[in-house]
């Protein structure tokens, strides 16, 4: 450990680099105000840069994630730290909020890394890609996706067997294994938490057999499948390697559901089915899509056409409740189910099951202040302590949360939420300029 803690000073820490939190850092990097933005993970862009396409508007994800994110990692504004956890944040007074940061070592010195792949390609261990949600390997040097941002390698320390095949074949010498974690002590006048939310953990229904079944996957690894940067060239069944053509969603699972701890509707998982069934029917026209639902909630702007649209392309909805998904030996899998509309129980055989999972709460954003000062709501999302006049600001003056750190929300919804934060951040700056 590098013991030497760095101050520095900032008008604004966003933590979160995700849509919401990159949205909140513009607008106040633009209205002149210097910003740290603190991301955990090795790339900026939060779920979004993983996604397929979007509902509604079927907009390419990446082509709307990407330039955003340049324009966040150019801004000479926004100093941006990944690989970053903030431990602590203290409220000293109404303009100093004190954040210790710690920035792990990636072993690559970014500035000199030119992406060319090559200690990927020299490294001989091979580890679970958790970019491309598990459905391929990755080396232990690596660079976490082809969109990712900063596009450098990294060095998995975890996995690492120390072989110095990498450092051997990187032509810039950037590959640095002294290097070790540094302390910082960040001032800043405001906060903006923008934590995002985590995915439920389809292991905790056994019945529906995920991680026993290797065809029932989530609907996020369907989204890497189906995604332009995809880690196969087609469709593929994780089994064996076929392409499907029976293909199942099961919606609410882990929303909606207070035997599993999560009561709430999670928002997104009935439009981001209704989304992956449109493309699946584009990519496997000949395939079979079935979407089990308890109710399809098409609430937005455009979402009951994008709805209706789907059933025109021909995509089944069964209102029906999944009771169990069992295992064939040709890795085939049976939905057992209450048929909703007739009152009776069916079954129904598909080759490849996507668990709509639901939307979690990440209690990131509670750890990281003193004791119970950021208050959270019952599902331990950001509690919003003026919901309807301020829906940004939160239980500590000067905190103000954005994005689905406060709730489920899609992706217009977190910029919305950004927009709102970002502007309270600095109406909350303004006011206690002089103090
Ligand atoms: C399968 C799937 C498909 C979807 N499809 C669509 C769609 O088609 N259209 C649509 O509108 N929405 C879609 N969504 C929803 C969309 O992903 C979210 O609305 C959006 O990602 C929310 O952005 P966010 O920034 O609030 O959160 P996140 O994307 O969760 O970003 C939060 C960021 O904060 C970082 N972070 C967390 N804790 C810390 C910490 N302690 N310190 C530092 N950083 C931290 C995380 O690493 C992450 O980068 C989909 C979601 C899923 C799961
Ligand atoms: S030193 Fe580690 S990262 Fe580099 S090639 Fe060997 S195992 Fe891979
Ligand atoms: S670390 Fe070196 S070998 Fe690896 S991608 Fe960067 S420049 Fe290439």
């Amino acid at each position: 450990m590098n013991e030497e803690k760095k101050i520095i000073h900032y008008d604004a820490l966003v933590v979160g680099g995700g849509i919401a939190g990159g949205e909140a850092a513009l607008n106040l990097a633009n209205s002149g105000y210097r910003v740290l933005l603190v991301e955990k993970e090795r790339s900026l862009g939060g779920k979004m840069i993983l996604l397929s396409k979007v509902f509604p508007t079927l907009d390419c994800s990446a082509c709307i994630t990407t330039p955003k994110v340049s324009e966040i990692a150019r801004h000479k504004n926004i100093t941006i730290f990944t690989e970053s956890e903030v431990t602590t944040i203290d409220k000293r007074s109404e303009n100093d909020f004190v954040a210790q940061i710690t920035k792990k070592p990636r072993y690559v010195h970014v500035e000199d890394c030119t992406a060319c792949q090559l200690c990927e390609q020299a490294c001989p261990v091979s580890v679970r890609d958790e970019y491309q949600q598990g459905l391929i390997g990755r080396k232990a040097a690596f660079i976490p996706f082809s969109i990712a941002n900063p596009k450098a390698a990294a060095i998995d320390i975890e996995n690492c067997t120390l072989c110095g095949a990498c450092e051997k074949v990187c032509p810039t010498h950037c590959i640095d294994f002294t290097m070790q974690p540094e302390q910082f002590e960040l001032h800043a006048r405001t906060v903006v938490m923008a934590t995002g939310f985590n995915l439920f953990d389809p292991l905790e229904i056994p019945r529906y057999g995920y991680g026993q079944h290797k065809n029932v996957i989530t609907s996020m690894q369907m989204e890497r499948e189906i995604a332009p940067t995809r880690p196969f060239n087609t469709i593929l069944r994780p089994g064996d390697g076929k392409v499907p053509d029976k293909i199942a969603y099961v919606l609410c699972a882990g929303s909606r559901d207070a035997s599993v701890g999560n009561p709430i509707c999670s928002q997104i998982c009935c439009m981001y089915s209704i989304k992956q069934a449109q493309l699946l029917m584009g990519a496997l026209p000949m395939a079979d899509v079935t979407i089990y639902y308890i109710n399809i909630r098409s609430f937005g702007k455009g979402f009951e056409e994008f709805y209706q649209q789907a059933k025109g392309m021909g995509v089944s909805f069964v209102k029906g409740k999944i009771g169990t998904i069992k295992e064939k030996e040709n890795g085939n899998l049976i939905l057992r189910y209450e048929d909703i509309s007739e009152g009776v129980v069916k079954e129904a055989e598909h080759d490849m099951v996507v668990l709509s999972v639901g939307v979690k709460s990440n209690p990131d954003a509670g750890k990281i202040f003193p004791q119970g000062a950021l208050k959270l709501d019952p599902h331990r999302f950001v509690a919003q302590t003026d919901l309807m006049g301020s829906p940004a600001k939160t239980s500590i003056d000067g905190v103000f949360v954005a994005g689905t750190a406060s709730a489920p929300m899609d992706i217009p919804d977190s910029i919305l939420s950004a927009g709102s934060a970002s502007s309270e951040a600095i109406s909350y700056i303004k006011q206690h300029q002089e103090a």
